[in-house]
């Protein structure tokens, strides 16, 4: 992409309105405008690092046995009130009209429509056990919709939905799901530490919340220091095996939040104790028949009985992650963006555009670059470099690649890793092999 014709209002001045730094970030690198409280639009840069993380959360949901679907973001109100939720909800919940005068919703999640649409569609044991997902638009009226897209009223959700014949079988689909988001964090950069969690509306009997350290964090975390050396990223499971040990042992280990944590009981050594902020990017719940009684989603068994199906779900915010990433990566200068979500991998800078040597060296790196696969802004415009290397260091690409006359002279141009400031001079002829 040439910056010359690339939609980025990126702001020098910091938005008054914005607290947390990756809301600020986000606003002045002009990926996202607020339409009204808790609304935005995604700009093309802040697009692009969304639809990165839902590729990978997707890849990660289908590598575990998710099937992906796509559910309405309005829902009616009938099955909410069948569910006993219609009222529960409450003001959270933002309520329609049709022009029928039917009463309708914002889906803020989606229990009760997958619930439907399995009761109709399923009936025996033998289509079980089903997982479910899909990455769709939700509505929660948040009475403090604050930091940006992290705590918006409009956001992107990662929710799936397990169903299976028995308890046994659900927890399976629970590790399943449990182990999935060890590793899609990981690949985000991320270090989440999934924590015992109250079950809350939603209800049910086992449940986690997968929690990111950061100082703006809203909630209070307690766990043990041995997570800090814990990492995910090696896991490679087999989904069809028995996920429990891998479970077991990122449970074993205490991380609560607020609501569970306990002084009084908790046995960890004081000085082994960790407390902290940390920002809720995912949770999952087991809830049995909460749902499958109320709305008679039963499948037959094998002895011809007919059984409440047990489910389960699983929510990743996928829109609140890019926040929850600027939060862990950034500097005084701007993002930092880990490769796996970068919006480009390398961001070339042409130190005198309109000389004729600069813009012949860039016009081939950045097709050479893009032959071998390889995202590229290309900032080709008529600005001072100082403006052009602020810009990149403000929007965070990983790499940035600067050709000016002096080093052309010698062949050379110089390649910065922006997470670590280090500045090296490559020949001009190696920087595709280097980057690709
Ligand atoms: P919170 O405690 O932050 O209000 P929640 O517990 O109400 O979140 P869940 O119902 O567990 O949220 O939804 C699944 C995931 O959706 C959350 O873990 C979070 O990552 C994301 N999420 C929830 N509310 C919002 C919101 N208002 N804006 C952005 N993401 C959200
Ligand atoms: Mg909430
Ligand atoms: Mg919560
Ligand atoms: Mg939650």
């Amino acid at each position: 992409m040439r910056l010359s014709r690339y939609f980025l209002p990126t702001l020098k001045e910091t938005p008054s309105e914005a607290q947390i730094a990756s809301h600020r970030l986000m606003l002045r690198a002009g990926m996202i405008r607020q339409g009204a409280a808790g609304i935005y639009s995604w700009l093309p840069l802040g697009l692009k690092v969304l639809k990165k993380i839902e590729a990978i959360v997707r890849e990660e949901q289908d590598r575990a046995g998710a099937q992906e679907l796509l559910m309405p973001t309005i829902q009616p109100s009938e099955i909410w009130v069948e569910s006993g939720r219609y009222d529960d909800y409450g003001k959270e919940m933002l309520r329609i009209e049709d022009r029928h005068g039917r009463e309708m919703l914002y889906g803020p999640t989606n229990e009760e429509l997958i619930t439907d649409i399995f009761r109709k569609e399923v009936r025996s044991y033998r289509d079980l056990p089903k997982m479910l997902y899909h990455i769709q638009w939700k509505f929660r009226d948040e009475i403090r919709p604050r930091f940006g897209v992290m705590r918006g009223r409009e956001f992107l959700m990662k929710d799936a939905y397990s169903f299976d014949l028995t308890p046994e079988g659900a927890v399976k689909s629970y590790n399943a799901m449990f182990v999935a988001y060890l590793r899609t964090f990981a690949r985000l950069g991320l270090k989440a530490i999934p924590m015992r969690a109250d079950t809350g509306p939603i209800g049910g009997d086992l449940s986690h919340e997968f929690i990111i350290l950061a100082e703006t964090g809203e909630s209070q975390v307690f766990f043990h220091k041995d997570f800090e050396k814990k990492d995910a990223l090696s896991l490679n499971p087999d989904y069809a095996a028995d996920l429990q040990p891998i479970v077991d042992d990122w449970t074993s280990i205490y991380a609560a939040t607020e609501e569970m944590h306990d002084a009084a009981t908790c046995a960890v050594a004081e000085g082994d104790l960790v407390t902290g902020r940390g920002i809720e990017v995912g949770h999952i719940f087991y809830f049995g028949d909460k749902y499958s009684k109320p709305m008679g989603a039963t499948v037959q068994g094998p002895d011809g009985e007919l059984v409440n199906v047990e489910m389960g779900s699983y929510g990743i915010g996928v829109s609140r992650l890019i926040g929850a990433i600027i939060e862990a990566f950034h500097d005084d200068n701007g993002i930092i963006w880990p490769e796996s979500v970068a919006p480009f991998k390398v961001g070339l800078i042409n130190l005198r555009s309109g000389d004729a040597a600069c813009d012949g060296a860039c016009d081939q790196l950045y097709k050479d670059l893009g032959a071998a696969g390889v995202e590229v802004l290309y900032d080709d415009r008529d600005e001072r470099a100082g403006a052009k290397f602020a810009n990149m260091d403000l929007i965070g690409l990983p790499w940035q690649v600067t050709v000016g006359p002096r080093g052309l002279e010698k062949g050379m141009v110089e390649l910065k890793n922006r997470a670590t400031g280090e500045k090296t001079e490559v020949a001009l002829a190696d920087i595709v092999a280097k980057l690709a």
